[in-house]
């Protein structure tokens, strides 16, 4: 298959790549969602959006962030065959990558003449992403959150109502991610000419895998400039972790044309069991949820099967519908890491190399680091997607006699 024009073809008018994405909601929501994806054909690619976006990610982002090479780390992993460079998004503001997308969402609720946005969130990183945009843009914000999740990650609640957003505890049910969503998508229905949904991944219906791709394609772009002006060369292997997967569509957009070998990195959690992980491109089958088709851990009900990570930003039990089609046709690589791994790779970095990265992107550097033990390759690029500081409570916890 030639990808020349790959961004531009997949998804299709509907939203599909191949057999996956799409829009399965009631009629109602997909009417709202046909708005907003004729709103972001025209305005996204309008002049004045661009270099309105494009000057928020340099004034209030603070991009490009730098790529940077791990001399350390690399040479610790033997052989100093192989370099491992990472693409810093956690310098990004707010320390991830997740804010890419939600300024571009937030500007296109404003260029829609929206007042509000809403979501839902389950660690609560969206959630302050999107608070964050919300305040920049000074719209209203809804956070739909499990009253578990709540519970759980007080500080990220903290951090969305600092920010001026309102946090609506779903209640019922489980009370954590699904209800949550319900939740959002029952108060958009209801909310729709005002609000703006903004979905925090690569997921959903039909436009976002497609929308939130495109806003963090700079990650790519900018990645792939970086390396050849640095090196004259592009790296052989590029690696991401993948939740929903719009950190890794984010960093593969920018070489999905060329020649580079692209390794998408699953949470494999405690192991292979079902329940244990949230491996879902590795263990799944094919279904619908959430509005989309993709493939996805199901319970024998059919169901989103309960999932586990030590990683709360990777724990979904599917991966967006662009990540299913790329490994039906070849073209990226999926591969798992274990808890264990990654909290290896998140201890080497912190003391080889003074950067302490989240545990969703320390999948991503484990799998980089496994495969520079098995040699081979000249050059691997990490989509590092943020920093870890989120987790240290928990790692201090667990690991404490580690430090
Ligand atoms: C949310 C999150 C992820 C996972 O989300 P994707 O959409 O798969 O990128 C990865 N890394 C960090 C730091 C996150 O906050």
């Amino acid at each position: 298959m030639n990808f020349t024009n790959y961004l531009r073809e997949f998804p299709d008018e509907k939203g599909f790549f191949g057999p996956y994405g799409g829009v399965f909601l009631p009629k109602e929501l997909e009417e709202a969602l046909e708005e907003v994806t004729d709103a972001y054909e025209r305005i996204a690619h309008t002049e004045s959006f661009i270099s309105e976006l494009r000057r928020i990610r340099r004034d209030f982002q603070g991009r490009p962030t730098p790529i940077y090479p791990c001399e350390r780390l690399s040479a610790s992993l033997g052989k100093g065959r192989t370099q491992i460079y990472l693409k810093r998004e956690d310098l990004n503001h707010m320390g991830a990558h997740k804010l890419n997308h939600c300024m571009g969402e937030g500007l296109l609720a404003k260029y829609m003449g929206k007042k509000k946005l809403i979501a839902e969130t389950g660690a609560g990183q969206h959630g302050v992403a999107l608070a964050t945009a919300a305040a920049y843009f000074q719209l209203e914000c809804e956070i739909h959150m499990g009253e578990v999740d709540i519970a759980k990650q007080a500080p990220n609640v903290s951090r969305m109502k600092l920010l001026g957003a309102k946090v609506v505890p779903a209640t019922h049910g489980l009370k954590t991610l699904k209800e949550a969503v319900d939740s959002a998508f029952s108060a958009y229905s209801k909310d729709y000419k005002d609000a703006l949904y903004c979905i925090g991944s690569t997921v959903g219906p039909h436009p976002f895998p497609k929308m939130v791709r495109d806003f963090q394609s700079v990650v790519g772009f900018e990645a792939r400039d970086q390396f050849e002006k640095r090196t004259g060369f592009l790296p052989d292997g590029v690696i991401a972790c993948v939740g929903g997967g719009s950190n890794a569509m984010g960093i593969f957009s920018g070489f999905l044309d060329t020649p580079v070998t692209l390794y998408g990195v699953e949470p494999l959690g405690k192991g292979p069991q079902p329940g244990d992980h949230a491996a879902s491109l590795t263990y799944g089958v094919d279904g619908t949820m959430h509005g989309f088709h993709s493939i996805m851990l199901q319970d024998a009900a059919g169901e989103p099967a309960p999932v586990y990570s030590i990683a709360s930003g990777l724990d979904y039990p599917s991966s967006g519908p662009e990540h299913a089609y790329l490994q039906s046709i070849g073209r990226v690589n999926y591969g798992a890491i274990d808890d264990e791994e990654a909290v290896e790779a998140f201890f080497a970095l912190s003391r080889l190399e003074g950067i302490i990265p989240a545990l969703e992107s320390s999948h991503a550097l484990a799998y980089a680091m496994k495969l520079a033990r098995e040699d081979g390759y000249g050059s691997l690029l990490v989509n590092l997607s943020g920093r870890g500081d989120k987790d240290l409570e928990y790692i201090l916890e667990r690991y404490g006699d580690r430090f």
